[in-house]
């Protein structure tokens, strides 16, 4: 996915020279494996809805060779084994809604007046190790002002930092006035917005080719109100259908999909009908919108942490009054609009919005799935797995434990089909064939 092309980097020279003196250090280099070993463990969930008894895995490099029924499996000789008695082994997790610049401070929306997408980078170093630490083994950043999730993939790529796999946005697209845009303020004040603030159709389409110049996998889109944004309905639609369509039609042409904020409304349901990949909250999703997104495969990245938790402890964490206002007045009924999405069959997958503290608690979004959407433990784990690689465009790569694809792993001790919450605390990563966590270590 990485748009970075070392040929025409100025420093290639250099950097090269450091590739090679960190080679051997596998503490410095990340998802370098060039060994094959195998993966042991009572019980491998594929991340299609199967379940193997007693399951191996080999791995060659960086890729899966060989899956299955420990016994049907044949390891070769000398080839040294992993054994996790006990465990469960997973395909490596999927947050399709992250946004990993960001971090608790005090600042609310006055924090876009003290820092720059400088101390973003910083943040996002830190909380790209958390998430991969989490079992995440892939996110889909949904907005990143200064193009830091940009930053953050090709050095995670290229082996500097550890982190998971990034499909980068760039900034989201949002209009003057709207969720990415910063109000209230004087007009004689000239703020940055949270995202890149278009209007118009040609206005969008300038802004999408901007994004995907500057090495955007994904263009997002802000189509309606927002919770975290002063003055506008969480359903107020933002962009006309214009716009929509032209950040659709420019997308596709660019070959990238589109991720559209959308909480409720008319703004959803013409996001959907310009054919968006996904509706990221959905909070108040209603029976039409179901119809079109069951009709069109539009996915439902839910982001169920972030609201509950804004309800639950955003006064102790200073969420402005006029936010809290806004999340508890549609807490109630998001819970049965959500459910009613799932259980009437929109695909769904799996997205935090990670945010301030989240980022590293990622893995607790699979027990609200299993608790407001009511899926089982297995379908949750198809969610943050198989489904959110299909909604990325990467499920040749990634989202299952089969041949071919790369060696995205976790294990967790004991068996999530009984007991979700084992999903929070996984006991080892392994990355592109190489282990990137190890908590007995
Ligand atoms: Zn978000």
């Amino acid at each position: 996915m990485t748009h970075f092309k070392p040929s025409i980097f100025p420093f290639q020279g250099p950097l090269v020279c450091l590739f090679v003196m960190l080679i051997g250090s596998t503490s410095i280099l990340f998802g370098q494996n060039k060994e094959t070993f195998a993966v042991k463990a009572d019980r491998i969930i594929t991340g299609n809805g199967q379940l193997i008894n007693t399951g191996t895995i080999i791995i060659q490099g960086e890729r899966i060779t060989a899956a299955g029924k420990t016994g049907e499996i044949k390891i070769p000789t000398g080839t040294k084994i992993i054994e996790l008695k006990g465990h469960t082994l997973m395909p490596g997790f999927i947050d399709a809604h992250t946004h990993l610049a960001s971090i608790d401070n005090d600042g609310g929306d006055l924090a876009a007046l003290k820092e720059t997408p400088a101390h973003g980078a910083i943040y996002g170093t830190v909380n790209a190790k958390k998430t991969l630490e989490a079992g995440f083994t892939t996110v889909r950043e949904a907005g990143s002002l200064g193009y830091v999730d940009v930053a953050l993939r090709d050095a995670i790529n290229r082996g500097l930092i550890p982190g998971p796999r990034i499909h980068a946005s760039g900034p989201a697209l949002g209009t003057t006035g709207g969720h990415a845009d910063v109000n209230g303020w004087s007009p004689f004040l000239d703020l940055p917005g949270t995202g890149a603030i278009v209007d118009g159709a040609d206005g969008v389409r300038k802004q999408v080719r901007l994004n995907a110049k500057f090495g955007a996998d994904q263009i997002k889109i802000v189509a309606t109100g927002g919770i975290l944004s002063v003055g506008d309905a969480v359903g107020a639609p933002q962009m006309t259908v214009e716009e929509l369509q032209a950040a659709v039609t420019e997308a596709a042409r660019l070959g990238r999909k589109v991720m559209a904020h959308a909480h409720a409304g008319a703004g959803l349901l013409q996001a959907v009908e310009a054919g968006v990949a996904s509706i990221d909250h959905g909070s108040l999703v209603d029976d039409e919108a179901i119809e079109a997104m069951k009709k069109r495969g539009t996915y439902l990245v839910p982001t169920l942490i972030i609201l509950e938790e804004i309800v639950r402890d955003g006064e102790k964490k200073g969420v402005p009054i006029y936010a809290l206002e806004k999340a508890r007045k549609i807490a109630a009924e998001r819970r049965i609009r959500l459910k009613k999405a799932f259980q009437e069959g929109v695909l769904f997958a799996l997205g935090t919005d990670a945010t301030s503290d989240i980022h590293g608690r990622n893995g607790e979004e699979f027990q609200y799935m299993v608790e407001i959407l009511g899926a089982t433990p297995m379908q949750a784990i198809t969610i943050g797995t198989m489904n959110a690689a299909k909604l990325l465009g990467a499920d040749h790569d990634i989202g299952s434990l089969e041949v071919g694809k790369l060696a995205d792993l976790v294990a967790v001790e004991g068996n999530p089909l009984e007991n979700i919450r084992l999903l929070e605390k996984p006991a080892m990563v392994i990355k592109g064939g190489s282990v990137v966590f190890n908590r007995q270590k």
